[in-house]
């Protein structure tokens, strides 16, 4: 699934190329992607619509149209969001097209249409509960590591159970939770409450290096993850922990363990996370 560093580098990659164009007209071959309005609704109300800026929240990306309305798309687990020119051949699972006013189209694609798209004001979407309240940006500069000891402490829940809830820190999912647990030295099952406050430090600063290191590396393909061109990331080649089970740990040489926690599967190393 898409965390917070795919999604990054799909919004840096399309925001120049989107903003200042004009939504022509917008095709739907999978109308059910379309979660609010109704997809009637939705195709009449982008047409015509500017496209005034990019940005992203949590596994979210806000495309912003004039009026102050988001065009939002959420990826879910396959979906993938490109521009391409018109007469690139159509392929399978394109589920929404939106055509521009220099001719190329902006399609979403999705093979398991776990994704959704969203029209509406940030307050009307997050009132309706069609935006979840998400928790706050984890690489923003003002992010503080009490902030996270803040949020930790009141949690009688693992820690990973904590990263992955975005209610709590928005954007980060099943790869970078094991990644920055692994860089912390922090087993994925600790209680969250109980951590000290030099823990919760390490913790911050090994989740804000997880992420911005594979925002450098464009986002680790570990399943159908692809860009806005179509092309691989590179962080999955540098992955400590994810996807590693059973192999060596880079630090101490014993194989990674894999346990079910929260849910899903979590990769750690006994001897170096305590
Ligand atoms: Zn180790």
């Amino acid at each position: 699934m898409p965390e917070l560093p795919e999604v990054e580098t799909i919004v840096a990659d399309l925001r120049p190329h989107l903003t200042g164009r004009t939504i022509v007209s917008c095709e739907l071959p999978f109308p059910t992607i379309v979660r609010h309005p109704e997809p009637e609704v939705f195709i009449d109300s982008v047409a015509g619509m500017r496209i005034a800026g990019m940005r992203r929240r949590g596994k979210f990306i806000l495309i912003e149209l004039d009026g102050d309305q988001l065009l939002v798309v959420h990826l879910g687990m396959t979906g993938q969001l490109r521009i391409v020119d018109a007469a690139a051949p159509i392929e399978k699972h394109t589920h929404a097209i939106f055509i521009l006013d220099d001719g190329r189209h902006l399609r979403y694609r999705d093979p398991r249409r776990f994704g959704r798209l969203l029209l509406g004001t940030e307050p009307s979407l997050l009132a309706s509960k069609k935006l979840p309240r998400l928790g706050p940006e984890p690489i923003d500069p003002d992010f503080a590591a009490d902030e996270l000891y803040r949020r930790l402490r009141k949690r009688k829940t693992s820690l990973k159970a904590v990263l992955l809830d975005q209610g709590a820190i928005a954007g980060v999912g099943n790869i970078y939770a094991d990644e920055s647990l692994h860089r912390a030295k922090l087993r994925p099952d600790r209680l969250a409450g109980g951590l000290s406050r030099k823990s919760v430090q390490r913790l911050h600063e090994s989740l804000r290096d997880s992420l911005q290191t594979a925002i450098s590396n464009r986002g680790s393909s570990v399943d159908t993850y692809r860009d806005a061109w179509g092309e691989m990331g590179g962080q999955q080649e540098k992955l400590l922990v994810y996807g590693r089970a059973g192999e060596p740990c880079f630090t101490c040489g014993r194989p990674l363990t894999m346990i079910r926690l929260a849910g899903r599967s979590t990769v750690f190393c006994r001897r170096c996370q305590k």
